[in-house]
């Protein structure tokens, strides 16, 4: 078997990919493969797809993941493929979440599209394809479970949700419990439903060296998914997310003596004022791992604005040390985003990601803004719009009642004090 990017960043040797990514991520490359040694960073990628990866943890920039695939009520393969094209242009991963019509074939058509790491979540299919052939979702056993991982893994996919963290007993606590929503996590609850009807332990949990067997034959990630993440901010580190995590967090430091790259994901609908330690909790109890936010949400209301809230929990939380922000739609606890809600979704996490990094990173991330802000002093349209997140938006805005006629915009026109300021120093 060939050597892992763990195992030989362990034994002193840099890789190309990984002084290319260094460069791409400018820092030094000693100091990434540190990290990836230590676990503190990953390179998300499958060696069957080299030539899509990114790096994701301490000392790099926030990354951003996109979400799509089909669902149950809507399969459009051309809609879901329009969706990998705006998430190349605005991502840094993406998560086919498919659950409707040939599984297979969207997932490699998606990889095939996508210039971006591509994620999955193979409990959805072993459950989906137990229901097709056998009538019960849970009716499939280990074997079919660990065999759909091995095909996403063959096909390229290079990180997957893997719920390994929620035992029986934290399952059967989750159902019982005065929680506002039990359970909100999809594959979660399909591993739930498989150990009630079984009566067994978790595969995942259960076999977890089988699966470090597996991702490590093709230096994969595995993306720690977190079944009773919470719903509701109501429910927020309450016994049993802080249970998950801490079980979450024995098995990361598994897997990191194993050779095998995981990151961790969590923590859905938190409020604000809890976001911030909760970053630090799950940093401190895993040794640093990297932390992928699903948001997080501050607010359970906002809805079809929670691209928007989620876009503030994210910037707190990567500002925090959170490393990969999962994106939310304004389609989100509503329905399956159009491309269009994706685009959308995809710039609230991307200004979120930059927000953090002027945090995080300090002079790396904000000289963008200090170039932004001169030419805006200097009233100097073109080159100032030419630099913003989404150029061609700002240009629409900026001449949409016709190209100003005067140096200022429409806004103050004449009277822009960035004009007047000018006159003013000169009377000094
Ligand atoms: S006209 Fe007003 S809004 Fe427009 S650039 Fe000048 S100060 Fe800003």
């Amino acid at each position: 078997m060939a050597r892992t990017i763990v195992e030989e960043v362990r034994e002193g040797r840099i890789p190309d990919e990984l002084k290319a990514m260094a460069r791409r991520e400018g820092v030094d490359e000693r100091r990434l493969a540190r990290a990836i040694a230590a676990g503190r960073a990953v390179l998300i990628r499958n060696v069957k797809v080299p030539d899509r990866a990114t790096a994701v943890g301490s000392g790099l920039t926030t990354k951003v993941n996109v979400n799509l695939g089909t669902s149950s009520e809507v399969v459009d393969l051309g809609a879901e493929l329009e969706k990998v094209r705006i998430a190349n242009k605005w991502g840094d991963t993406l998560m086919d979440l498919s659950v409707g019509g040939d599984l297979d074939a969207i997932r490699r058509a998606v990889i095939a599209e996508s210039k971006l790491p591509v994620g999955t979540v193979p409990t959805y299919q072993a459950f989906i394809d137990s229901f097709k052939k056998k009538g019960g979702g849970a009716y499939f056993d280990e074997d079919e479970l660990f065999d759909v991982v091995e095909r996403h893994l063959k096909d390229g996919v290079a990180f997957m949700t893997i719920h390994a963290a929620v035992t029986r007993d934290l399952a059967i606590k989750a159902l019982k419990s005065e929680r506002i929503i039990q359970v909100v996590s999809r594959g979660g609850d399909m591993l739930i439903g498989w150990m009630l009807h079984n009566k067994k332990e978790n595969p995942f949990y259960a076999q977890w060296d089988r699966v470090l067997e597996l991702f490590k034959e093709y230096d994969a990630v595995i993306s720690m998914g977190d079944a009773l993440r919470p719903g509701a901010t109501a429910d927020s580190h309450d016994e049993l997310h802080v249970a998950e995590l801490l079980e979450a967090a024995r098995l990361v430091k598994r897997a990191r003596r194993a050779g095998v790259q995981v990151m961790v994901e969590g923590p859905g609908h938190v409020p604000l004022d809890e976001i911030v330690w909760d970053v630090k909790l799950m940093k401190k109890l895993t040794g640093g791992a990297p932390y992928y936010v699903l948001g997080p949400l501050p607010t359970d209301v906002a809805a079809p604005y929670d691209h928007i809230a989620g876009a503030i929990g994210a910037a707190l939380a990567g500002a925090a040390g959170a490393d990969l922000l999962c994106y939310l739609t304004p389609a989100e606890h509503l329905g399956l985003p159009t491309p269009k809600q994706v685009e959308e979704g995809a710039i609230a996490f991307r200004i979120a990601a930059h927000v953090a990094d002027m945090v995080k990173l300090g002079r790396r991330a904000r000289s963008w803004d200090d170039e932004v802000s001169k030419y805006r002093g200097e009233l100097m349209w073109r080159e100032m719009i030419s630099k913003l997140i989404d150029p061609e938006r700002a240009w629409s805005v900026y001449t949409q009642y016709g190209e100003p006629k005067v140096r200022g915009c429409t806004m103050c026109g004449g009277y822009c004090p960035m004009l007047m300021v000018k006159q003013q120093a000169k009377s000094l």
